[in-house]
């Protein structure tokens, strides 16, 4: 009978101390969307594309492990919604023509809407 009472206000204690110690510690957490933590020069978000840099040699779509997230017929393409940020293009393109920004807000309503495109 004392064992159900006590062990109940034992852990109310435990789940107590645990708030008041963690309470004084500097934060882990953000208020995203408001607050945005400052990202690493390195970040891979969104891909860029320099048309005027662009030679069209295909080292990009080659390079990329995926069959078809870059096309290069008459137009430049880059998939998103299929990249898989490995950063091979933009390490081997020559000209420079494709770099990461450090956009991560990439949700979109339509998958049309992740075809970075020439004109984009
Ligand atoms: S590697 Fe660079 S220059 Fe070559 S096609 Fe791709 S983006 Fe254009
Ligand atoms: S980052 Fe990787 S997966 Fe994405 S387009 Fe470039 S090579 Fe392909």
């Amino acid at each position: 009978m004392i064992k159900s009472f006590i062990l109940p206000i034992k852990e109310l204690i435990k789940g107590l101390y645990t708030v008041f110690k963690n309470g004084f510690k500097k934060r882990v957490t953000l208020e995203y969307p408001e607050k945005k933590k400052l990202l690493n020069n390195n970040f891979r978000g969104k891909i860029n594309y320099i048309k005027e840099n662009c030679i069209k040699c295909g080292i990009c779509q080659n390079v990329c492990p995926l069959i078809s997230c870059i096309k290069i017929d008459t137009d430049f393409s880059i998939d998103l919604s299929q990249c898989i940020f490995c950063g091979n293009c933009v390490e081997n393109c020559p000209k420079n023509a494709l770099y990461f920004t450090k956009e991560y807000e990439l949700a979109v309503n339509n998958k049309e809407k992740l075809i970075l495109k020439e004109d984009n």
